[in-house]
């Protein structure tokens, strides 16, 4: 058994360890016929598609190609039509540097943030609660007119976790400027804020922003680099379910890094979380006009569904969007933010899908934002009542610590039997995989310990890939 696990943890350290050069890809808006949802996760992992609707028993997805010629388009499912040929050309009017018009440009979203502080430094405060690859800060405004803002009820808003996603970042400002404009003006919006502390992070991806605003308005990922490929999809880099419903290619536009947290962006918002211990969060992406809620990473109901089963329909009553978890209502998507900030970090964690585009008509950001303001307004309502019944998740104190002693030993242990491994003459990871295949036939204890494994959601991202190679077998 010892001598197994040598072999399984060999293989979990060379699994993902595959690189491809980074080409930008032609992007196709294409439908096609929802057949079987476990699908879905696995052609998004393939690479070749990005699913962004799912309704009415179809799909529509992005297709990618590795290499700007036609022949080179990913498996095509049964029934497949093309929407749009190429993506980019309906977003022509933004694609060129400078033409961001309407929409907050990565240095707007600072000063704005910086001004409201300035203005109002009663109820707001500025600041970087990380830098990114490329250096820049990602900007934060704390909104609160509590004396103790530590002792009141707290929550997280944040946007543009991906770069295209332009419209996510809209939201966040527009709900600024209701709360900080309305505190003077407003009775109802001066009891919520002296109540309560509200942080929000427009622009939680700024390398992303500047790249997709100024050089390829499609970019999904941060702009983090290693070796020849760039960025990583920050919403699949948190730690539960890390590693399900992406892909371990660098070149893809789901690539979830080479270990959870790996990203600034990531562990920026994951050192907020755990200073601040927000009680609720609610991040925004584009589109799908949905109101999502944990699990993404498993299509099991998630502990106290009821509480976020209410509160998701009642925004989406809010909203007129479509409420469900991620991986019911979606397929399954592992590493995403929510997950973890449940899990974790004992949050209610919700997410809109906004709208029906990426980049809106400029025209259109304020009806957008003016359609969503009752939704979010009823999670900001509901925050005291939500504090004090924090998650059934079993992430108290106690039990973060209990993990992270776990984790570390877990990440000992990796590293002793790879270097026992690597004495013993290493492997290819065939080999590797064959030996195992054949240890988990004879020894009952080792198959049982890995399907126990790969159950745990702390690390169902690393053995289930493994699980599904050995079966191949
Ligand atoms: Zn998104």
């Amino acid at each position: 058994m010892a001598r197994a696990l040598v072999v399984l943890f060999t293989l979990l350290s060379i699994l993902p360890a595959f690189a491809e050069p980074t080409i930008r890809p032609r992007l196709r808006k294409v439908t096609f016929p929802l057949t079987d949802r476990h699908e879905l996760s696995a052609l998004e992992a393939s690479g070749g598609f990005e699913i962004v609707e799912v309704a009415g028993g179809r799909v529509v997805a992005l297709q990618r190609t590795e290499r700007p010629d036609e022949t080179a388009w990913v498996p095509v499912p049964a029934g497949l039509a093309v929407l749009s040929e190429d993506v980019d050309q309906e977003l022509a009017p933004f694609s060129a540097q400078g033409s961001e018009g309407a929409y907050h440009s990565v240095a707007e979203n600072q000063s704005e943030l910086a001004d409201w502080a300035a203005r109002f430094p009663d109820l707001c405060r500025v600041e970087s609660i990380g830098r990114t690859f490329e250096g820049r800060d990602i900007w934060a405004l704390r909104i609160t007119g509590a004396a103790d803002p530590k002792t009141v009820p707290r929550m997280l808003i944040f946007g543009l976790i991906h770069a295209r996603e332009w419209a996510s970042a809209e939201l966040p400002h527009y709900i600024i400027k209701k709360l900080v404009n309305g505190y003077a003006a407003d009775p109802a919006i001066k009891k919520i804020v002296d109540s309560r502390a509200i942080w929000v992070v427009p622009v939680t991806n700024p390398d992303g922003l500047a790249y997709s605003q100024g050089q390829y308005t499609m970019w999904r990922k941060n702009r983090s680099r290693r070796g020849s490929s760039v960025g990583v999809d920050i919403n699949r880099n948190f730690e539960v379910g890390w590693g399900l419903g992406s892909s371990s290619s660098p070149g893809s536009d789901v690539y979830r890094g080479p270990s959870f947290a790996s990203e600034e962006e990531t562990r920026a918002v994951l050192a907020l979380a755990q200073r601040e211990r927000f009680h609720v969060t609610l991040s925004f992406h584009a589109y799908s006009e949905l109101v999502l809620y944990p699990w993404g990473y498993s299509e099991d109901d998630p502990p106290g569904k009821a509480v976020l089963a209410r509160h998701g329909k009642a925004m989406a009553q809010a909203n007129g969007y479509t409420p469900g978890s991620v991986a019911q209502i979606l397929y399954v998507a592992g590493g995403g933010t929510d997950d973890t900030l449940f899990l974790r970090h004992g949050c209610w964690p919700f997410t809109f899908e906004l709208g029906t585009q990426f980049v809106p008509p400029e025209n259109q950001i304020d009806p957008l934002c003016a359609k969503n303001w009752p939704a979010v307004l009823h999670l900001i309502d509901a925050l005291p009542g939500l504090a004090q019944t924090p998650p059934p998740v079993g992430v108290a104190a106690t039990a973060s610590r209990r993990l992270a002693a776990l984790e570390q030993a877990w990440v000992r242990s990796r590293t002793a039997l790879f270097e026992d491994m690597q004495g013993a003459g290493g492997s290819t990871v065939d080999e590797l995989l064959a030996t195992l295949a054949g240890q988990v036939q004879t020894d009952p204890a080792l198959a049982g310990e890995i399907e126990r494994r790969a159950r745990d959601p702390r690390l169902v991202g690393l053995y289930t890939p493994l699980v599904r190679a050995i079966r191949m077998r």
